[in-house]
């Protein structure tokens, strides 16, 4: 089955869906009361991804759940006239970088200044060993607005900033809300890899948990904000990247060889490596990230298993 098709089975079942990037659709999803198409079906994967909370599912389930039999709408779709004319919409649609994804981060944001304010947001980043060469090359943000006493990490993919976070840095006041509104965005944090364009100049990629991590471990690293990667995340690595270092935080064996399976899964010639920390993240680290990463050993299914179980 291809996406348009089921599109033209969905649509003829009164299942409302939209054209997505990635030639996926856009449904609501069925497990968390979504109304506004928050989910994606890959239908290449077999698979539905939800935006709003993360919801997986399988395509089969999902239609089952809406009493759809492929099988028996094939041949009508084959026989339909839309088909033809949707074909070429997804077509057109993969000429588009993105589909209205990039977020204005001019009402949330500034360059940094001489101002005070700057002056206290740089020095927390500075705490945190990320310094001036740091803040230009990954073009960290001074929050106003909405996110003012907060620094924000723009995302930026195939140019465009995707997602952002921020950071307080005026501690205790604006501690609370760091990431943006959904509102805000479009797509949520499971969407995106931090550091993505950077990291593409090069063969292999870095995998860590959170943007401060990626940054700590060098300009190949990106982030998957949390130490599982969701399925467009898995999507974009494997199909970016053949070479792989994991380098989760501490205390994630089990996390960090599901991440293995799922990409040797998609890409059985994948080359994976493993950092293993022992204590805390990438951010400890930071003077010899660029040691442990080269150092990484060959990902070892059995040592893997030995470590979730605390054998080693
Ligand atoms: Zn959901």
């Amino acid at each position: 089955m291809t996406t348009p098709e089921l599109a033209v089975i969905l649509s003829k079942n009164g299942v409302e869906n939209a054209i997505a990037p990635n030639n996926e659709l856009a449904v609501n999803c069925l497990l968390c009361g979504d109304t506004k198409l928050h989910a994606r079906i890959s239908v290449k994967l077999g698979w539905v991804h939800c935006h709003r909370k993360g919801c997986n599912q399988r395509l089969s389930s999902y239609l089952r759940s809406l009493k759809i039999n492929v099988k028996l709408q094939r041949d009508w779709v084959k026989t339909s006239g839309p088909i033809d004319k949707l074909e070429g919409l997804f077509n057109g649609h993969e000429n588009h970088k993105t589909e209205n994804i990039s977020v204005d981060l001019s009402e949330v944001a500034e360059e940094f200044s001489d101002s005070k304010m700057s002056m206290m947001a740089l020095s927390y980043l500075a705490s945190r060993g990320i310094g001036p060469a740091e803040v230009d090359l990954y073009h960290i943000m001074l929050g106003k607005g909405t996110q003012t006493g907060r620094v924000v990490i723009p995302f930026t993919e195939n140019g465009d900033v995707v997602y952002y976070q921020a950071r307080a840095f005026l501690v205790p006041a604006y501690k609370k809300v760091t990431n943006p509104n959904l509102a805000d965005v479009s797509h949520g944090k499971s969407e995106w890899l931090y550091n993505a364009d950077l990291a593409r100049q090069y063969k292999t990629v870095v995998i860590t948990e959170g943007w401060a991590s990626a940054i700590s471990s060098g300009t190949n690293a990106v982030a998957i904000q949390g130490n599982q990667a969701s399925v467009a995340q898995l999507d974009k690595l494997t199909s970016w990247w053949r070479r792989f270092v994991i380098c989760l935080d501490a205390g994630m064996e089990g996390e960090t060889c599901k991440l293995a399976a799922q990409i040797k899964d998609r890409d059985p010639y994948a080359q994976i490596r493993v950092v293993w920390l022992d204590h805390g993240d990438p951010n400890d680290f930071r003077s010899v990230m660029r040691h442990l990463i080269d150092a990484a050993p060959q990902y070892n299914w059995l040592e893997g298993m030995a470590r979730c179980l605390k054998l080693s």
